[in-house]
């Protein structure tokens, strides 16, 4: 059922259910974090490796000493500057949460999401809500409750609605080596706006075997259809020339009969506003049955460096 009713969602969790919920970056697939019942149904219906981990949302800043020990300062401040909100911090578990959630490693991934409704839920439970974004893994996240249902249908009790997400993309993720931060993923927050509050991140080394993030996983966020990134739409246009070819461009419709089905990201050239229509693009382009999607790489700066990433990440071949 798709519902803005988030008591009919407490009674779904308090039965080791799991819900959709929304946040301000992408749906998640959410179950009760100090429950390893619910937190294997999470597994289970993303099909998802259990050597992803997942992310623990609490309901305010002061929660955080109850997941998460020996924080940072620099941590701490991060949380005061971006919560609630699309940042996720690495730091060192609390021995009670579980190994499921973290993938068996010694840190957990912790965050307060910024959703009216499901802050008022998290506020009505006296535990935490663990949550991936809710999509079959590997697959384009989903930015409204619709895209959950076109997933998962009746396989998700409760659907709550709490309408489309502001941001549009994943949080961003920073932890900690020695008290240094190091981006773990590219997310809604840019780097240039994370370093004011941290000072320098380093980026995460990563293979694929081992992952310290699923979201650095090299083929992820990924439609169905073929989908090529280039600088130069046009030329890659010509050379697909008799193909059904749907294109995702950052501001500037492209003039050609060719084309099928053309997704503007933002008018303006405007960053935040591509972000939000970023998945909801690749959404409508996915069900066009087209033979390829081309999209257009953006500026590589602030959140177009995000954007190019999770496009990075769709094209690359299974
Ligand atoms: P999703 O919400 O589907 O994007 O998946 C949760 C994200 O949390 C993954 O992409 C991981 O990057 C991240 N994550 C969760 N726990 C950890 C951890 N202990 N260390 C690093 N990343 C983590
Ligand atoms: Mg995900």
């Amino acid at each position: 059922m798709i519902t803005k009713d988030i008591s009919k969602a407490k009674e779904i969790l308090l039965k080791d259910e799991l819900i959709a919920m929304p946040t301000e970056t992408v749906y998640g697939l959410a179950g009760n974090a100090y429950s390893d019942i619910a937190i294997k149904k999470i597994f289970d219906l993303k099909n998802r490796p259990l050597y992803n981990p997942l992310i623990v949302h609490i309901k305010a800043a002061s929660s955080i000493f109850d997941i998460a020990s020996e924080i940072p300062e620099n941590a701490l401040m991060l949380a005061d500057k971006f919560w609630p909100g699309p940042l996720t911090l690495v730091l060192k578990k609390q021995n009670h949460i579980s190994d499921l959630i973290t993938a068996e490693k010694n840190t957990v991934a912790v965050r307060v999401p910024n959703h009216r409704l499901t802050l008022a839920l998290l506020d009505q439970l006296d535990f935490p809500l663990t949550a991936p974004s809710a999509n079959p893994f590997g697959s384009i996240s989903p930015t409204s409750a619709e895209h959950v249902f076109n997933y998962f249908g009746q396989k998700i009790d409760v659907i709550l609605d709490g309408g489309e997400c502001e941001k549009g993309l994943e949080s961003t993720i920073i932890g900690f080596e020695n008290n240094k931060p190091i981006l773990h993923r590219h997310g809604s927050i840019a780097m240039e706006d994370i370093e004011k509050i941290s000072g320098k991140l380093s980026i995460s080394t990563h293979s694929d075997t081992s992952p310290i993030s699923p979201g650095m996983l090299s083929r992820h966020y990924a439609p169905q259809t073929d989908t090529y990134l280039t600088n130069d739409v046009s030329k890659l246009t010509n050379l697909l020339k008799g193909k059904k070819i749907g294109l995702l461009l950052f501001k500037n419709k492209v003039q050609s009969d060719e084309i099928v089905s053309q997704e503007i990201l933002s008018k303006s050239g405007n960053y935040t506003e591509a972000a939000k229509n970023l998945y909801a693009a690749m959404h409508r382009l996915d069900q066009k049955k087209l033979d390829v999607i081309i999209a257009e790489r953006l500026p590589d700066e602030n959140l177009g460096k995000t954007i190019n990433d999770k496009l990075e990440r769709a094209t690359k071949k299974h």
